[in-house]
């Protein structure tokens, strides 16, 4: 939760505010009201980002106007993602082969051929 990104939602919602009855014609009356006291909220210190976004995700319109401004965070932004580019390899799949003699090799993924036992040479079958 960057404050910035608080920041920029609160700005891009007090420009909104301006098209509310544009883009909402009758409704606009309410969600104003809301908005305001969301407003009124933040200046107290409160963190309002995730009643804003949800305000402004009851009608389409709006939501549409604030996903062009405001987009919501995806997992291809790397500040939300910060084992992007650093794979653990402990979350790795791993396949298991095991040779006659029960020696017991892991692999990342399923080999396109079987692998040799390093230990006793012998063929290891997928397990
Ligand atoms: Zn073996």
């Amino acid at each position: 939760m960057s404050s910035d990104e608080e920041n920029k939602l609160i700005t891009e919602a007090k420009n909104i505010l301006a098209e509310l009855p544009k883009l909402l014609g009758k409704k606009a009356e309410s969600v104003e009201k809301e908005l305001e006291s969301l407003f009124a909220r933040a200046e107290s210190g409160e963190s309002i980002k995730r009643p804003l976004r949800s305000l402004l995700r009851q009608y389409e319109e709006t939501r549409k106007w604030m996903e062009k401004r405001v987009p919501l965070p995806t997992n291809n932004d790397k500040s939300y993602s910060p084992l992007a580019g650093d794979p653990d390899l402990s979350e790795m799949p791993l396949t298991v082969y095991k040779c006659p003699n029960n020696h017991i090799q892991r692999f990342p993924r399923v080999l396109s051929n079987p692998p040799t036992c390093q230990t006793c040479e012998l063929l290891m079958t997928k397990q």
